[in-house]
């Protein structure tokens, strides 16, 4: 199996000081979602590849071009790896796994992906249709639609954790990262069976 990796954020052409979401935890470490999405992305590709599974990382270009490179390589899926910010402790840490409205193929992976983290996180990592709803604001679906619009299907925007919530202090942790990143590439082999 082949699978693309889209490093959230990073190489934007036309905003590249782009970090994503970032968060000064209580020891003074100035967390960037971009640093962490890259140490998980690479356990998911160390992962796939002990699998015998072939992992192409899109780290530049806009997201539309990364997706029709993406589809163009003929993957069997794409995941637009993100990490969140805004819980601010008001309430306890959690997952986030979107795909697009009415895509089948996208939910049963999201599910996968949200079955094997399950594992391994000790909170709820839900999965989500990019639709506007109770859940998610017309801004916020627009974001999350422009993360794997047009790509290869089925394409999840992952977002595992959140910088600021409880427990963002394993978040730092490589062993914490490198468990998130190995959980997503087992539900990604789970998916395709
Ligand atoms: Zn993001």
């Amino acid at each position: 199996m082949h699978v693309s990796l889209v490093i959230g954020h990073a190489g934007k052409p036309d905003r590249p000081s782009d970090r994503g979401a970032a968060y000064t935890h209580p020891s003074g470490v100035r967390l960037s979602e971009v640093s962490l999405v890259r140490r998980y992305a690479d356990s998911i590709d160390v992962a796939l590849l002990a699998a015998g599974h072939r992992c192409v990382t899109y780290e530049d270009g806009t997201y539309d071009e990364r997706a029709r490179r993406a589809k163009i390589s003929g993957a069997s899926c794409l995941l637009a790896l993100h990490a969140n910010a805004g819980l601010a402790g008001r309430s306890g840490q959690r997952g986030e796994l979107f795909y697009w409205p009415g895509s089948a193929k996208g939910q049963a992976l999201a599910e996968a992906l949200s079955e094997a983290l399950g594992r391994v996180v000790p909170y709820t990592v839900r999965v989500i249709p990019a639709e506007v709803g109770p859940y998610l604001s017309a801004s916020r679906v627009a974001a999350v639609r422009s993360t794997i619009d047009g790509a290869v299907s089925p394409s999840v925007c992952v977002e595992p954790f959140f910088l600021d919530g409880e427990g963002a202090d394993e978040l730092v942790s490589d062993d914490y990262l490198t468990a998130i990143g190995k959980a997503l590439a087992a539900g990604v082999i789970a998916w395709r069976g």
